[in-house]
């Protein structure tokens, strides 16, 4: 099996958890498909089996701190992303696109996020077959995690533009025992059950297949003494706070790039990126269509034909508009400059849609004045549907 085929696994989804799922939740998440998929309960089914493996060979990477940390920084590196380039130009590390087989058939052409180490340094110390305990080679500096957060604004405020402090939590490698998850002072040691290996093999009829070990949970080693800092997981979680400046204009459901805002790197590694996805809040008075701003005002029938000046609020102040005698219904009414203040600082515009409303209840004074309207008014244009009502009964 290559590199290439390791990479484009995602243990993730094989598990079914999300990128930052802890070590607790690997783990059940794991136990629950194993479960699920166990060949014992799905004599024959090759399926199942198959789906069973998948987990296995997922959950001895990413329970293993060490090892998850290197396949998520490899994944982010040259993961996912770069194998569908033709998919998004920019969301790929560097955003530039570049061929697979470059990055695999060179012995280890020195990548600067890399320092001195190559990438085959890096992926032999990934899936070196979960010798755990060996010591890993020390490696050269890595890009820290991408980030992915999502914040929900204020209409005016993403219409105007706002800074905002962003707390964010991701999990991180604890700082007492460097994720070992043995107290300081102590080691772990190489797990008596799967000599280190990780995984045991028991024989099952025809076939025999591989299991995390159950004593190590798959880790390879045994820690007696845990850290008191992470309880033995090796992680905790991290929060940091920033204050992130959200442009004038930024819309619903973009997505906005904070370039060296995410997690730091490691031994002198670049950091990762910020990624917020921006919800905005509607607002109780005005919808928004691009760098329009739109407002439904109603009027009268007699504002409609006799016209009128109408006194509307904008999003900071408000403004007159002349409704001419004869507007109809469903007329959009244009306040030049009142919408969205864009970055090249051109504005667009309020769109006033009237809206004629029919009173449910008329006083008796009025209805005489409209009744008295109807017999002076001619009848509406609807001879062409009454011919077809003609014809058709
Ligand atoms: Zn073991
Ligand atoms: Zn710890």
């Amino acid at each position: 099996m290559s590199s290439k085929d390791w990479i484009e696994k995602d243990f993730y989804a094989v598990l079914g958890v999300d990128k930052a799922a802890s070590a607790d939740d690997v783990k059940k998440a794991y136990r629950k498909v194993a479960r699920e998929s166990h060949p014992d309960h799905n004599p024959g089914d090759p399926k199942a089996e198959e789906r069973f493996k998948a987990a296995s060979e997922a959950y001895n990477v990413l329970s293993d701190s060490g090892r998850r940390r290197e396949y998520d920084e490899m994944r982010s590196l040259f993961g996912s992303g770069a194998f569908r380039r033709n998919a998004r130009g920019g969301g790929q590390p560097g955003g530039v696109p570049f061929d697979v087989s470059d990055m695999f058939g060179g012995a280890g052409g020195g990548d600067r996020r890399f320092g001195g180490a190559g990438f085959q340094d890096l992926f032999s110390s990934i899936f070196s077959g979960g010798q755990a305990g060996g010591q890993a080679a020390p490696r050269g500096p890595a890009r820290g995690r991408d980030v992915e957060t999502e914040v929900a604004l204020d209409f005016g405020d993403a219409v105007r533009g706002v800074t905002l402090p962003l707390t964010l939590r991701a999990p991180g490698v604890c700082d007492t025992c460097h994720g070992n998850g043995a107290k300081p002072g102590t080691q772990p040691r190489t797990c008596p059950v799967c000599h280190g290996a990780g995984v045991t093999t028991r024989d099952q009829g025809s076939f025999s297949f591989s299991e995390p070990c159950r004593n190590c949970q798959g880790v390879g080693t045994v820690v007696e003494e845990k850290c008191p800092e992470c309880h033995g997981s090796g992680g905790v979680t991290k929060t940091r706070t920033m204050n992130v400046r959200f442009p004038a204009g930024v819309a619903d459901g973009q997505r906005i790039r904070l370039a060296g805002r995410g997690e730091p790197g490691e031994r002198g590694g670049p950091a990762g990126d910020l990624f917020v996805q921006v919800k905005v809040r509607p607002d109780e008075l005005f919808g928004r269509t691009g760098d329009d701003l739109t407002l439904s005002v109603p009027v009268t029938f007699a504002e409609a034909v006799l016209g009128t000046d109408l006194r509307v609020p904008t999003l900071d102040g408000a403004v007159t508009l002349r409704v001419p005698p004869g507007t109809p219904s469903g007329r959009v009414l244009r306040a030049r400059g009142k919408g969205v203040v864009r970055r090249d600082g051109q504005a667009g515009d309020l769109l006033v849609t009237l809206d004629v409303v029919v009173p449910a209840r008329l006083s008796d004074e009025a209805r005489t004045a409209l009744e008295s309207f109807a017999e002076q008014t001619p009848p509406a244009a609807r001879e062409h549907l009454d011919a077809r009502v003609r014809r058709v009964s």
